[in-house]
């Protein structure tokens, strides 16, 4: 083994395989190392501050010292530190936050099956979709339409379900049966003319033509994040899903909402799905639901889909799917005290009243010569930076952009994602006025460096 230096960035290079990072520019620039947290901010190991302005992967909703959580986890560390939920075991963080699950769902559901992330989530509602088809005697009613840009992870099935071309390249993805329709971004997709409810009207169509043509018999359901994060913050045109849900109604396909993002408030519901009206059949929940300190995650289950699970279990003599963590008591109590404080602290209400400082101070920077569009509901927003505001020319991507927005804003002591030219913002929830104000004089400034650099 070569002869590594004792510094953590060295350790890191040396070690280290990340996640989602360009691994050559990596062992050039090394790590950005962060050491600690408190409220919405981090510090990195030389002690600078910097505001979390992504809650760090859209999921640490109550800041980093809630101390609460950290009582929660050891409380339940000294009592039962693992147990698990196979073959009729149970205990009591598990089916408590079940049953806080199944009562504060947005739509009737019946039951919660957790797993440890996001993309397992999703993954395990790919395979529930197929059994669930199965039970029902309809071998052949399996597709699944996902969205361009949509994001539900990275294993397997839930990367297939990703519209992201990234995802796919060199891991020999999607997965047959994995299909993708169009993406509601009104901004980049809209054509010359047409209204927001046009282009809903066109979006339906199209999605209703791919059914069509695929066989109805053959597509067994649809995902959808209320507001796609990973793919740039994209909020759908206001009349959208009243027009697809409708669709999938007709041809019996399932609705299920990716609710990793927006559940536990982030759009100013409790839930996406009440902000745009969705009426999901299964929703996956993950992130915000532990506000991340703990790994958990969940998908909940309509009561005809958990009736046909019960039937097929019976035949087969098992549902022969979990996670050895799956709904690890940790975890899991940390979840329970998570949901406890967004509703002693109306967290929700909190989003509600805060959001404008977000969305109308983003807002103001619509005239900046980089800015093509800002977009987003509640504490959830994207900055869409282009060459040309009239053409809406995208800069060449070699230039990377909104990779050096980011940088600045670094510079300038926050934190926010590129996602292509698109800079995201979801602050913790908690998030005061005056911290998001001082969030978005940041990012001014992070703008123009970035225009001083192209000029
Ligand atoms: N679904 C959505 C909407 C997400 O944003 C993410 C992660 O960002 C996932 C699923 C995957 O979750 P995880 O990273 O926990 O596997």
């Amino acid at each position: 083994m070569t002869k590594v230096g004792n510094s953590a960035a060295s350790r890191d290079k040396a070690f280290y395989l990340h996640p989602y990072t360009n691994l050559k520019t990596h062992e050039e620039v090394g790590p950005l190392v962060i050491e600690r947290g408190a409220g919405v901010h981090v510090f990195d190991d030389a002690g600078k501050a910097y505001i979390e302005g992504m809650a760090g992967l859209w999921c640490t909703a109550l800041g980093f010292g809630e101390e609460r959580l950290v009582e929660a986890a050891t409380r339940q560390m000294r009592k039962l530190p693992f147990y698990h939920a196979f073959g009729h075991k149970a205990h009591d963080p598990g089916i408590d936050l079940a049953e806080a699950l199944i009562r504060i769902a947005p739509v009737p559901m019946s039951k919660v099956f957790f797993t440890n992330s996001g993309s397992e989530a999703n993954d395990t509602v790919v395979k529930l979709v197929w059994y669930y088809n199965n039970a029902l005697g309809r071998p052949n009613k399996k597709k699944i339409i996902a969205r361009q840009k949509g994001y539900h992870g990275v294993t397997v099935a839930a990367a297939s379900l990703t519209g992201l071309p990234h995802l796919h390249r060199d891991f020999d993805l999607p997965i047959a049966g994995i299909l993708h329709t169009d993406c509601p971004h009104f901004y980049r997709y809209g054509e010359e003319g047409e209204t927001e409810e046009d282009f809903a009207i066109r979006l339906a169509d199209q999605l209703e033509q791919l059914i069509l043509a695929e066989g109805p018999d053959t597509v067994a359901a649809f995902i959808a994040e209320p507001v796609m994060g990973a793919g740039g913050v994209i909020v759908p045109p206001a009349t959208y899903f009243d027009r697809i849900q409708p669709i999938l109604k007709r041809y019996d396909i399932l609705f299920i909402a990716d609710e990793v993002i927006c559940g536990f408030g982030r759009t100013g519901s409790m839930f996406g799905t009440q902000t745009f009206g969705l009426k999901p059949d299964i929703i996956t929940v993950a992130k915000a639901l532990s506000s991340a300190y703990l790994p958990i995650a969940g998908v909940m289950i309509s009561e005809p889909i958990y009736q046909a699970m019960v039937r097929q279990s019976e035949k087969i003599g098992t549902f022969g799917h979990g996670y050895t963590y799956s709904g690890h008591p940790v975890p899991a109590a940390v979840a329970l005290e998570t949901l406890k404080i967004y509703e002693e602290r109306d967290v929700v209400g909190h989003v509600r009243a805060v959001a404008p400082h977000l969305q109308d101070g983003l807002r103001r920077f619509s005239g900046h010569p980089l800015v093509g569009e800002v977009r987003g509901v509640g504490l959830i927003a994207g900055v869409e930076v282009v060459a040309d505001k009239a053409t809406k020319a995208p800069f060449d991507p070699k230039l990377a952009i909104g990779g050096h927005v980011a940088r600045f804003a670094q510079e300038h002591g926050l934190i926010v994602r590129a996602m292509g030219d698109t800079i995201g913002f979801s602050p913790p929830l908690v998030i005061s006025p005056s911290e998001l104000d001082d969030l978005v004089e940041r990012f001014g400034k992070a703008l123009d460096d970035t225009l001083a650099m192209v000029t």
